[in-house]
């Protein structure tokens, strides 16, 4: 079972797509931060309700502005260090000094960091905004977590902008970190007014990066390309049962509130109760069912499903060039199965 803390809204960035940005709309719930008692609370309630093994997420906005918060959670569920089959935290790296890394390593020395590169300077500094840039921080963040011995993977953005690349060009920037690299959301919503680029070459970009990252023979890189690649990533790295909306994953948000998928926190419409109450509390909710019937009905990925039922809109203008994307990533979902 994943569970997936969001542990602040507060970040050092303000990245161009992300997604607190929506935090004005009013059927968002807003919350306080989640307690690091509220945390164990709720692992120890889930650990009682369940003999699977646990995968932990840390996430935010940016989760290391609660470092010490971070130290002191890891450090308690070393108690239930035999029920806990991984811990990971998403960060922008920023903040990632060595002192810091070596501290994790300490509590946690299998700790899964992943940190966010959307690319080489320019288009990272870009779409990952902050006064002077953060860039370099960001590679420092990067090399101190290795140094320090911890697990490390990139994770990309990829927007408009990285067209001034080829897709091979920027797939062996990407891989001159030698790290495990999720490449994700491709959107077209950010400065097709600077780069006079089309919806379509747009896609074609991505399918073919899609086609460098399938032709890879190291199996080092992992792509994963809004949702559906998620199924060939759950393949490659023999992880199963790890899906949005499966009865496996709980998206955890402040407060213990609990959502079936990622892209629906922090709507009000699904939230699925507080799983403070319990795991079968959670389970048995309707919504849950409601959703899951929805994600699976015609076989594609979450997200996508939550497209085509219209429960979350694409941009329209992108909706043709998205299933035609999606039309590439099922027939390497098929030639990997
Ligand atoms: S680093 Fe993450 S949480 Fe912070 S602004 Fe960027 S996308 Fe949002």
């Amino acid at each position: 079972m994943l569970i997936v803390f969001d542990i602040t809204n507060r970040c050092n960035l303000k990245c161009t797509y992300c997604y607190h940005n929506l935090l004005s709309n009013k059927n968002i719930l807003e919350f306080d931060e989640i307690s690091v008692k509220s945390i164990l609370n709720i692992i120890k309630n889930i650990i009682k309700d369940t003999n699977e093994p646990i995968n932990i997420t840390f996430t935010g906005g940016e989760p290391f502005l609660r470092a010490d918060d971070l130290l002191c959670t890891l450090d308690k569920l070393k108690l239930y260090k035999d029920r806990i089959s991984y811990i990971s935290i998403i960060t922008n790296g920023t903040l990632l000094t060595y002192s810091l890394s070596q501290a994790l390593f300490k509590i946690w020395p299998s700790l899964y960091l992943d940190i966010s590169l959307d690319g080489p300077e320019k288009i990272h500094n870009y779409q990952r905004q902050s006064k002077n840039g953060n860039y370099s921080s960001v590679l420092l963040g990067i090399e101190s977590a290795r140094k320090a011995g911890l697990n490390v993977s990139l994770s990309s953005v990829i927007t408009k902008l990285h067209l001034q690349y080829t897709a091979l060009e920027y797939y062996n920037f990407m891989q001159s970190f030698d790290l495990p690299w999720y490449a994700g959301k491709i959107t077209s919503e950010i400065d097709s007014s600077i780069y006079n680029i089309s919806d379509s070459e747009f896609t074609d970009f991505a399918i073919e990066l899609i086609n460098e990252w399938a032709m890879d023979p190291t199996d080092k890189s992992v792509a994963w390309i809004d949702g559906i690649l998620e199924i060939i990533t759950t393949r490659q790295q023999k992880v199963k049962d790890n899906k949005c909306a499966d009865i496996t994953t709980v998206f955890a948000g402040d407060k213990g509130y609990a959502w079936p998928c990622s892209r629906l926190v922090p709507l009000k419409k699904y939230v699925l109760g507080s799983i403070a109450d319990g795991i079968p509390f959670i389970l048995n909710s309707p919504i849950r069912k409601e959703i899951s019937d929805l994600f699976y009905d015609d076989n594609t990925c979450a997200h996508e499903s939550l497209i085509r039922k219209g429960i979350i809109t694409p941009l329209p203008e992108f909706a043709l060039e998205r299933e035609r994307l999606f039309a590439h990533l099922a027939q390497h979902v098929s030639i990997h199965k």
